[in-house]
């Protein structure tokens, strides 16, 4: 006898009928799958496309982790659970406020909705800053596990449900700045997997990988040869699998492989004057030898004189500007949270990014490496490929040209063939 489905923020979820893995690729862009599949180096991911689903959805904007990782894990967009970028401006206070803290998520996860109902649970992260949020409600004192690969050496069974976590995978501690952050997540997800046989898994690695190596290089390759075997495993131990990313990943320098970056606060204070606007990079962690702070995607608010429509005018006549909006445009258009938003959004064109001031920005972690970053909507398409095939009613959703990463739960539950 099956369970009942659990409805979670208004969508109703079949009970799984074998354990769901869904593993968040970061930085996954479509262009290293195109390459290894064409170079037959991910065999079991093309495997997963013959005889699956696979298609490329739209992720929430602005294409940064958080977001899309809420996205994914509530099954809503970012209007509904209220992030939509890593940090915002309280217009109240005139402070940035970090916005991976679980009571900023608005509405239930998927995980803790299951969990409640009598599902066993397991969310794995790469970076403890998503740990939270992906865990928000969560109860790991019932057998529910929530850890951060960042800090494995660490988890207990009071925070994390869990304990051990080194030597459940035989692996040291990752440095937090290597391919195996990632791949510890996915061996302790293996592990956890064969010995505990949970409903629901959510597994979200970092990346590291694609900020740092292009689909033709060498080390890019050998990462998705390492998680390809490792999806293998996961499939051949029984699970449906799901895999998909939170944004993709652009080059974002010229040809002397110095990064092409608009410096937006210092073109706006030329024109407007110091303090009279203020523009914050919400794709800004505490990682921010990544990317440098640097993104696709920023907003501006608009403090003294100029008015929102002037700095639209002065973004929308800088070379390298895809869009620059205004609040409601932007809401109404990516679907975001108006409380959380700028005055203007400013978003650039793939092979460029917005950053504040120069002299805010720290580029020496790039270390002669190319900027490769994301935030934009050329950054917003993500794969979903899933090793089963769809039913009927799945297929022509897809086919109506609508498919969101933020259903991929709702696709890899009820969408999938009995
Ligand atoms: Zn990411």
């Amino acid at each position: 006898m099956s369970q009942p489905a659990v409805t979670v923020n208004g969508t109703h979820y079949r009970w799984p009928d074998r354990p769901l893995v869904v593993v968040c690729i970061d930085g996954g862009d479509p262009a290293y799958f195109r390459r290894f599949l064409s170079e037959g180096a991910i065999p079991y991911i093309a495997r997963f496309e013959r005889q699956g689903f696979s298609a490329i959805a739209d992720g929430t904007m602005p294409s940064f982790t958080c977001p899309n990782n809420m996205s994914i894990i509530t099954g809503t967009p970012a209007s509904r659970h209220g992030i939509s970028g890593n940090y915002y401006l309280d217009t109240a206070t005139g402070k940035p406020i970090v916005m991976t803290g679980p009571e900023l998520l608005r509405g239930d996860t998927i995980l803790s909705r299951f969990a409640a109902a009598g599902a066993k649970v397991i969310s794995i992260t790469a970076k403890d800053k998503l740990r939270k949020q992906l865990g928000k409600n969560l109860d790991v004192s019932k057998g529910n596990i929530s850890f951060s690969s960042e800090f494995a050496s660490k988890a207990n069974l009071k925070e994390n449900g869990i304990e051990n976590v080194l030597e459940l995978t035989g692996m040291a501690q990752p440095d937090m700045y290597s391919m195996e952050l990632s791949l510890f997540v996915l061996e302790a997800g293996i592990r956890l997997l064969e010995q505990k046989r949970p409903h629901l898994m959510y597994l979200s690695l970092t990346d590291w990988v694609q900020h740092k190596y292009a689909p033709e290089e060498s080390e890019a390759k050998r990462f998705y040869r390492e998680i390809d075997a490792r999806f293998g495993r996961l499939a051949e131990l029984g699970a449906t699998l799901a895999l998909t990313a939170d944004h993709g990943m652009n080059d974002k320098s010229d040809r002397e492989g110095r990064p092409n970056v608009i410096w937006l606060q210092d073109i706006l204070d030329r024109k407007f004057g110091k303090g009279d606007t203020r523009v914050i990079c919400p794709i800004t962690d505490a990682f921010v030898g990544h990317h440098g702070a640097l993104g696709g995607f920023v907003r501006v608010y608009c403090q003294g004189k100029a008015q929102p429509r002037d700095v639209i005018a002065a973004a929308a006549a800088i070379d390298g500007v895809e869009q620059a909006l205004g609040r409601e445009d932007v809401c109404r258009l990516y679907d975001l949270p108006p409380d959380r938003e700028g005055d203007v959004a400013v978003i650039s064109r793939a092979d460029v990014c917005i950053g504040g001031a120069e002299s805010e920005h720290d580029l020496s972690g790039l270390k002669g490496h190319r900027l490769r970053t994301h935030g934009g909507v050329s950054e917003a398409r993500v794969p979903i490929i899933i090793n089963r095939p769809l039913n009927d009613t799945y297929r022509l959703r897809v086919a109506g040209g609508t498919l969101k990463s933020y259903e991929v739960f709702d696709y890899a539950l009820n969408g999938v063939a009995q």
